[in-house]
Formats: C-alpha cells, structure tokens, sequence
C-alpha cells in the first residue's frame, strides 16, 4: 500500500513537471537553429501576399518574401504550411509552426495570447461589391455580406453595420465566389486583399472597391508569447531589411509600378 502511495506520488510530481516544461517560454530561435528549417504559417490562396505561382508550383508573396529573408539571416530552410484566419493562431501556439506571415493584423486582443513583430505592412477594411450598389456604410445596412472566420474583418464589420448579415467563410475567394453567384451583396476585408482578389476576377469590371473604409489594420509576424529573443531577432532583422531598402524592394516587387496595383508605399517600417 505505501509503494503504490509512493508510486502515485511519483506519477502526480513527473506530471507537474511535465506541465512546467510545456508551460516554460519557448526558445524558438534556438530550436530552429536546430533542426536547420523555419516553419511558417502562411496564406496560399491571397494574391500577392501568399498564393500558389501558377508556373512553380510553389508558394509566393508579399509575406513569403519576408519569411525567406528572416531565414536567410538564420541560415535555415524555410517549410510553408497554409493556414486560414482562423486556424493561425492554434497552429501557432500548438507549436506546428514557428511563425505566422499571413495578412495577420495585430491588435491588442490578440497581443494578449501572441507577440507581434513591428508593422511590416499597412492597409485598412473596405469592401467589394457589384459596381454602383455602396457609395457609403449605409448602403450596406441589413445587406448579407460575406468575409472569413477568425478575422479582424468579421469583428469590424459586425460592429460598424450592426443590422448587416455577415457571413463567414474559411477564407476570402470563397467569400467572393458567394459574391458572384449573388448569395451575399458584398465582401470585407483588407483593401490589399480584396485589391488582389479582383485582380485575378474574370469579371472584374462588373465590381468595384467603393471608398469606403471602416478600419485601419497594420501587420505584424506572429510569435509565440513571451519567445524573446525570436521576436528580438526577428524586430532587428526587419529593421536592417527596412536600412538595406530590401523592405521597399519587396513592397515594389508585389505592389509598385511595375504590378497591376501601382501603389506607393505609404508607411515606413519602424520599432514600435
Ligand atoms: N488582417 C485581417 C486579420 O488579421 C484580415 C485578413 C485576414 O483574415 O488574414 O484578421
């Protein structure tokens, strides 16, 4: 009777300890120093910032670019493992991906349960809809409109059109395709996004992006909570990409004048 006390008493202390570990900050930038291979969490349906190349087969983007130069400077290799809005943050911190590079804004909400790199890109919520139907918010009122799950959009538009239908789906070309066949009268998200999303639309001149915008949504890379010395490496790594030009020459290379979106880069990219 006093081995099995004692027995128990073991399995209850290796349990505890089992847990402090799991608990115990991560060292990631260790760890993939380690097993020589970044893994990152990454959209592959959203032109430009993660989509699959028609021609490679591979995934590329905006985003992409950014975990390619962080690896570099690590010098590992990097794994893409797609993620959805929603699924991203789970991934995360169920440790299957290191980092997350896909159109993720940061917000104090989610800071609560993940760290954020500085801003490394800068766009606001707007919407699609069939051309002259929204010339303001109030178009949309008690209208269905179709955006993601686990997104910042869905949380905007629900509380900037409290009588509108929202819909969510798993991700935004599914949302676009309901748009086409009528089942929702528009989409939300990031205009970087729905901008990409049109882009590629057989039958882009039958929509438009109204100049309607109800948020602004920064983007951060997102780390596991409390993973110091990775976010450090990581904010310091974007602050020399930002020195060299290399931030702007990837902003140009997906969105600049030589790209269907001629935009200009309206933002730097600064510790904050
Ligand atoms: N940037 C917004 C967000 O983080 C919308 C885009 C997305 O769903 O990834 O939720």
């Amino acid at each position: 009777m006093k081995k099995m006390a004692t027995m128990l008493a073991a399995v209850a202390m290796f349990g505890l300890a089992g847990k402090a570990m799991a608990a115990a900050p991560a060292d990631t930038l260790a760890e993939v120093k380690k097993k020589g291979v970044l893994v990152a969490g990454v959209k592959d349906s959203l032109p430009p910032f993660g989509y699959i190349d028609e021609k490679s087969r591979q995934i590329v983007g905006y985003d992409i670019d950014f975990v390619n130069a962080i690896a570099r400077k690590l010098g590992v290799k990097v794994e893409l493992k797609p993620v959805t809005s929603a699924s991203r943050m789970p991934q995360l911190q169920e440790g299957h991906i290191d980092i997350i590079a896909a159109t993720m804004t940061k917000n104090p909400e989610r800071a609560k349960q993940i760290d954020f790199s500085h801003t490394y890109f800068f766009t606001g919520q707007k919407f699609i809809a069939r051309k002259g139907t929204v010339k303001k918010v109030s178009d949309l009122e008690g209208k269905k409109i179709g955006t993601a799950k686990g997104s910042t959009s869905e949380q905007n538009v629900r509380r900037a059109i409290v009588t509108a239908n929202v819909i969510s789906f798993d991700d935004y070309p599914q949302a676009f395709l309901a748009l086409q066949q009528g089942k929702v009268q528009a989409i939300t998200t990031d205009e970087a996004i729905l901008a990409g999303i049109l882009a590629k639309a057989p039958n882009k001149s039958q929509f438009e992006i109204p100049a309607v915008q109800i948020s602004d949504e920064p983007y951060g890379l997102g780390m596991r909570k409390g993973d110091k010395n990775f976010v450090d490496f990581v904010n310091r790594t974007l602050l020399e990409m930002e020195k060299s030009g290399e931030t702007k020459k990837i902003f140009n290379k997906w969105f600049g004048p030589s790209t269907q979106f001629h935009l200009k880069r309206n933002f730097a990219l600064t510790a904050d």
